[in-house]
């Protein structure tokens, strides 16, 4: 089983570029991926996010099993904006995760609107998936307050930290058991070193982008931890994070 956890559909209104369903149809029947996990791009007001929203929903009706539906509205919405918009997801369309682009959006979980994310996840018990990189919003451990504040909300570094800080992620995963890493564009080593801390449980298989697919596929096999540890990464450990059908 393959599951790529981290899927982005639809336009991203901050780097302004559009992700194609057909992309990810075509990376699913290619290499065998059962399952995706969609979430827009950056939006900044709320009737893009609601629209992005529908057409996520629309995929997962049209698809029976094969996606599921990520909500990331504007995390500078306003209060009623965005805490509506996540209920919407969760109640109504179904949603099984929050992202929090903390890069895109300049937005530190640590912040007034970065916990009400991490607030809102905890409200509908659902886990969030946060980019970690560099810059002034999304290294990893800035991660580590909101992790011990929400201990029970399960917390997904996007990109293990990047190429830049890898380093950061297991400090983070040794201070906060409720932290996961996903795995596109992140280090090797840092990717190695996690992958084989309680064998696979705390990383998951993303692209990002649909076309990305076999070069992290490859970063994981590479790794030759072993038929159970690498399928566990490949798709296990997304589908227990994420409660998935
Ligand atoms: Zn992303």
């Amino acid at each position: 089983m393959i599951i790529d956890a981290h899927g982005h559909y639809g336009y991203d209104y901050v780097f302004h570029c559009e992700f194609t369903l057909e992309s990810h149809l075509k990376k699913m029947e290619k290499h065998g991926v059962n399952i995706t996990i969609l979430q827009p791009g950056e939006t900044h007001y709320l009737e893009d996010a609601k629209r992005e929203h529908d057409a996520i929903f629309r995929a997962v009706k049209e698809h029976p099993g094969r996606f599921y539906g990520m909500a990331n509205p504007a995390p500078h919405l306003r209060d009623a904006d965005y805490n509506d918009e996540i209920k919407r997801c969760v109640q109504e369309l179904g949603f099984v995760g929050i992202k929090l682009n903390t890069c895109a959006s300049a937005t530190g979980p640590g912040s007034k609107d970065g916990r009400r994310v991490f607030e809102q996840a905890a409200a509908h018990n659902i886990p969030v998936m946060v980019h970690t990189g560099a810059g002034p919003f999304a290294h990893p451990c800035m991660l580590a307050g909101v992790a011990r504040q929400y201990p029970a909300v399960k917390i997904v570094m996007a990109h293990a930290g990047g190429n830049t800080h890898g380093c950061e992620v297991p400090l983070v995963m040794d201070l906060c058991p409720n932290v996961y890493v996903e795995s596109s564009g992140g280090a090797a080593e840092t990717l190695r070193q996690a992958c084989r801390r309680d064998e696979g449980r705390r990383v998951m298989f993303g692209c990002d982008h649909a076309g990305r697919f076999e070069s992290e596929r490859a970063k994981i096999v590479g790794f030759k931890l072993g038929d159970a540890v690498t399928q566990r990464v490949l798709g296990q450990t997304a589908k227990d994070v994420f409660a998935l059908a």
